[in-house]
């Protein structure tokens, strides 16, 4: 019997690792079963290169994102539809600290795609001072993955069901799990981590690009309307929405805009974050002959398509993978953790 590779959960992960095997034409199917708090449901999709108080360049983001531009342009192919753009991400420099850490990385040319002293009129306007990251892009995901389940149930791949998290055998073939952090079962390691946004209509608000301030404004296609998020919160008790999630979210947009905002929808997802936060890619420590395609954690939308790759040369060709994304860091002392 021929050997398949069945991956467990349908969100980001297992999706771009599901069209990978496609792309390299290896047998496989996935199962998935939505549940609450799936992540890649309330993702904003960004890809940003440079991020925190220092402007520094996001671990391994050459790579990721040359990677990530080839993968999800040959799917817009596959699928028939464009869902990735580019964009700027605009960093008000609030003081001087700031203003200085901007301008060595200015200078440095090995910031030199990411790094931009562009102006916008809107921005002048505010007379704060600014920088632009340039070199991102945006995955406008909750479209993308619907068209990605659609496509693999239409070629008889994608099965809808539950599938425990357990060393049940099926059949001949290699389980990899891509359940995220939404279950009961975690892998050692992961961190559920929930954060919640909101879709908001603000009309005649025109947003040159994306802004980076205590959260995130990220202008969407359909015009006037923008995504707005996410704070931190691990460990949660639950993964529903709360009115207090999004009263700070309302309250964030006020204080960058005065005007009346129209609230469209509201959404909650719990990231699969990792304490040393880097991936869970390989064999699983808890299910000998497993393996797992986890711990995205803030990062989804770029880490998946290099890791996908890596984990698929890992299993059919024995290709070694790097420790530090290695689950075996996190040992299997007490086996899963059950929330
Ligand atoms: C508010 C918010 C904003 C974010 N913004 C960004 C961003 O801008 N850029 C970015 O890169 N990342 C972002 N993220 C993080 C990103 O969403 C995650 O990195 C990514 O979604 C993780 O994908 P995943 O497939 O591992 O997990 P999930 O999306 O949670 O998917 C796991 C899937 O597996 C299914 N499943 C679980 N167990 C089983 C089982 N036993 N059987 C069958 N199915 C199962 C679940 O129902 C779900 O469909 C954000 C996250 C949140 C919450």
């Amino acid at each position: 019997m021929e050997k398949k590779y069945v991956i467990i959960g349908h969100g980001i992960a297992g999706c771009v690792l599901a069209l990978t095997f496609y792309r390299r034409g290896i047998p496989f199917k996935i199962i998935g079963s939505t549940r609450p708090g799936e992540a890649s449901m309330a993702s904003s999709g960004l890809i940003n290169p440079v991020t925190g108080r220092r402007y520094v360049k996001a671990w391994m983001i050459d790579e990721l994102i040359e990677k990530a531009l080839d993968f999800y342009s040959w799917t817009e192919v596959l699928l028939g539809n464009t869902y990735f753009f580019p964009v700027d991400i605009i960093r008000f420099l609030s003081n001087h600290d700031a203003i200085d850490a901007w301008k060595k990385r200015h200078e440095d040319p090995l910031y030199a795609s990411y790094i931009s002293n562009k102006r916008f009129e809107y921005l002048d306007d505010l007379q704060k001072p600014y920088g632009i990251v340039t070199g991102g892009y945006r995955l406008d995901t909750q479209a993308w993955l619907k068209a990605v389940r659609i496509f693999l149930a239409s070629k008889g791949f994608l099965e809808s069901g539950f599938e425990p998290i357990s060393d049940r055998v099926v059949g001949n073939d290699t389980i990899i799990f891509a359940t995220g952090a939404v279950g009961k079962s975690l892998s050692n390691g992961l961190i559920p981590n929930k954060g919640e946004a909101i879709i908001v209509r603000i009309p005649g608000w025109k947003l040159p690009g994306v802004i980076k301030d205590k959260v995130y404004f990220i202008p969407l296609k359909e015009n006037n309307l923008f995504w707005v998020g996410s704070y931190y919160q691990p460990w949660p008790e639950h993964a529903n929405l709360t009115e207090e999630g999004k009263e700070k979210l309302l309250e964030a947009i006020s204080e960058v805009y005065p005007g009346e905002v129209e609230l469209i929808e509201h959404l909650t997802g719990i990231r699969p974050t990792v304490d040393d936060r880097r991936p869970l890619i390989g064999p699983s420590p808890e299910h000998v002959g497993k393996y797992l395609f986890n711990g995205m954690g803030t990062k989804g939308t770029s880490l998946a398509p290099y890791w996908a790759d890596e984990l698929i040369d890992h299993i059919t060709i024995g290709k070694s993978l790097p420790y530090i994304v290695n689950p075996s860091r996190y040992p299997a002392t007490t086996g899963l953790i059950n929330r």
